[in-house]
């Protein structure tokens, strides 16, 4: 028996996104040859991206096939600030949430060796911001503000829809940059008009490892990101993954036809819910409103998390403590940090996060675990 409760590391492929793997067949299809093969590959390729594009109220130009979000967070930024860089002289700064995925933080810190100036938001209230505390940390010099539209450990929600109005409004020169891989399919989103640049990873929806999309407005004016042979506008060069598109391709349908946030929400709450009544302090490291549907990131009072994860997995349950990468190195996550909790919180914390195929039954077997489980940890504590 296994209850998979990680789907923000990755999530199963999806029925769907096989069967579309396996119409593709052994044929030879590369979008950019000329050939027959070739033109059919393209027009794979091209309905394929005017369905995702569709989807998000973006135009088909506007979005480009990446290897997934690593690489989208890096093209965005990346492009974006050396156009700025090259129309505008002076200081440059980039504004973003100190809660970004760690390709965010890294992005954002090589950009300081180009001489742009990077800080941090501030003020947020259990990791969300409004839009007044926003921008009041707004200054002449800043050209690039980053925010993801949910967080991937907490799920915590941004207002991004109010952000991009304000930002179109108030300072339609800054490049609004948003991060919506853990916000998509998991809460109502759009290509806001406001958003420059928004990033996706296929993997966290069900479709393919290794693919992903950016939508990104005004593509002519962009400088290329990975130099080749001019594809996906020049700015993404090489030959298109389309066995990973047709996985996007199909997990997006599957989204459009079958929702399923709702459910997910339930069964996210139900989970809370049979875990708060059922074992003594356990905390919600977030407010209740205000988050992506299928997420929950949870204390447990006087529980070594790590040591948790561990008894849990024995047992067929898999969570994490954050995100894939941090949670591999052992390092405390950053976005309970930035969210000013103590390091015995973030070390007793968990996160859990559900998919479209959790079912009711999951949730009951994973919470009856789950709270024999520190019910243990918590005797041996006290026993030692
Ligand atoms: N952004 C967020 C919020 C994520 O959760 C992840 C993956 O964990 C990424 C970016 C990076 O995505 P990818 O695995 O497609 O490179």
């Amino acid at each position: 028996m296994s209850l998979y409760f990680d789907n923000n590391a990755t999530s199963i492929l999806a029925n769907e996104a096989q069967k579309a793997l396996q119409s593709l067949s052994l044929e030879p299809l590369n979008p950019s040859s000329r050939h027959r093969y070739g033109q059919k590959a393209r027009s794979m390729l091209e309905a394929a991206r005017c369905k995702v594009a569709q989807n998000l109220q973006a135009k088909p130009k506007e979005l480009l096939w990446t290897s997934g979000a690593t690489e989208g967070i890096n093209l965005a930024i990346r492009t974006l600030a050396r156009v700025k860089s090259k129309s505008k002289e002076g200081v440059h700064e980039v504004l973003l949430c100190p809660c970004e995925h760690s390709a965010t933080l890294e992005t954002a810190n090589y950009l300081k060796d180009k001489g742009w100036k990077t800080r941090f938001l501030k003020g947020a209230d259990q990791g969300r911001y409004t839009i007044e505390t926003i921008s009041e940390q707004i200054r002449p010099e800043t050209q690039m503000l980053v925010l993801m539209a949910a967080n991937n450990e907490t799920g915590v929600l941004q207002p991004i829809d109010q952000l991009s109005e304000f930002i179109q409004k108030t300072h339609p020169h800054i490049d609004l940059v948003v991060d919506a891989v853990a916000a998509y399919t998991k809460t109502p989103l759009v290509f806001y008009p406001g958003v420059k640049a928004m990033i996706f990873s296929g993997h966290k929806f069900h479709a393919l490892q290794g693919a992903g999309f950016v939508l990104m407005r005004g593509l002519d004016e962009i400088p290329p990101f990975l130099f080749g042979g001019g594809q996906e506008h020049g700015v993404r060069c090489g030959t298109v993954n389309l066995p990973g598109v047709l996985s996007l391709e199909a997990a997006v349908e599957l989204f459009e036809k079958d929702p399923k946030s709702a459910e997910m929400q339930l069964l996210r709450d139900l989970f809370e819910e049979k875990i708060q009544t059922s074992i003594p302090g356990v905390f919600l490291n977030t407010r209740k409103e205000e988050r992506v549907s299928n997420t929950s990131n949870l204390y447990f009072e006087g529980i070594d998390g790590e040591a948790l994860l561990v008894a849990l997995e024995r047992r067929g349950l898999y969570a994490s403590m954050g995100s894939a990468c941090s949670s591999g190195m052992h390092q405390s996550s950053h976005v309970l940090r930035a969210m000013g909790y103590s390091l015995e919180r973030i070390q007793g914390s968990i996160r859990f996060s559900l998919s479209r195929y959790t079912t009711k039954q999951e949730v009951e077997q994973a919470t009856a675990i789950l709270s024999e489980e520190v019910k243990n940890q918590r005797n041996t504590f006290f026993a030692l």
